[in-house]
């Protein structure tokens, strides 16, 4: 419920200008810009937030916490959302997973599959999976190590729980816009090889606030935005325990 102090017009604006931008960078890579769709980030903003974002039409949300999904359901029950989790998962999550999302576009390895599989069979549902890809140098990122992609989809089609749609991946971080591009060309290169071998693949997720257009230019059908629409995360007001 909204209050009479919360003003979330900032929203509308914020959504018509990551759209806007969006669309000059498909056009900029001669792409059709209904090739491209935007994942809202809602991670730290609270559900009063993610229900004024509602009222403007979306109804998808990115979320890394699945603690945070559990939270905010609860807080939207009735309402029809669906939850997409973006960041790393631990296999004692697979249950609330199964329950609560719609989507896991960070399933990095087969332990993980196997547990969501046996829990999405309890709850009777299957659910869209991208493959996230490691493709940044850095050793903080999660994700699969390109060379051991092909195994894991190959196996992955012994789940039938788990719609493999196509890969994930965070870029490097850095000021170096070449060195971005080539984390989104090499997943790129690694779904085609992979579409080579029989997988199919359509969907690639990848580019932020920070990095979408680059991303776009590489032949990003997803971006998943949270600070270009919702705004600075301040990370110790809606933290949870996950
Ligand atoms: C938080 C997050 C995003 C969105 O980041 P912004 O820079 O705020 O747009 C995208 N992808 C993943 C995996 C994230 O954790």
């Amino acid at each position: 419920m909204s209050e009479a102090s919360n003003d979330f017009s900032y929203l509308a604006a914020n959504w018509a200008d990551v759209r806007a931008r969006v669309d000059a960078a498909c056009h900029a890579a001669g792409r059709d810009p209904g090739e491209v769709s935007i994942l809202p980030v809602s991670k730290t903003f609270g559900p009063e937030v993610v229900r004024a974002a509602m009222a403007l039409g979306l109804h998808r949300f990115g979320e890394n916490k699945v603690q945070e999904v559990r939270s905010k359901s609860e807080a939207l029950a009735g309402e029809s959302v669906e939850w997409v989790v973006i960041g790393h998962l631990q296999t004692n999550k697979a249950k609330d997973v199964a329950r609560l999302v719609s989507e896991v576009q960070s399933l990095d390895r087969l332990e993980l599959a196997e547990v969501l599989q046996r829990r999405l069979e309890i709850e009777d549902r299957a659910i869209d999976v991208l493959v996230e890809v490691k493709t940044s140098p850095e050793e903080s990122k999660h994700g699969l190590a390109p060379d051991q992609l092909s195994a894991l989809l190959d196996a992955l089609r012994g789940f039938d729980r788990l719609r493999v749609r196509g890969l994930m991946t965070l870029a490097v971080q850095s000021d170096d816009s070449d060195a971005v591009r080539t984390c989104f060309r090499r997943l790129r290169q690694l779904r085609d090889a992979e579409q080579a071998r029989g997988h199919d693949l359509p969907r690639l997720s990848m580019g932020m606030s920070g990095d979408f257009p680059l991303a776009i230019a590489e032949g990003a059908t997803e971006i998943r935005v949270g600070t270009a629409v919702f705004g600075v995360r301040q990370v110790a007001k809606h933290t949870v325990p996950n």
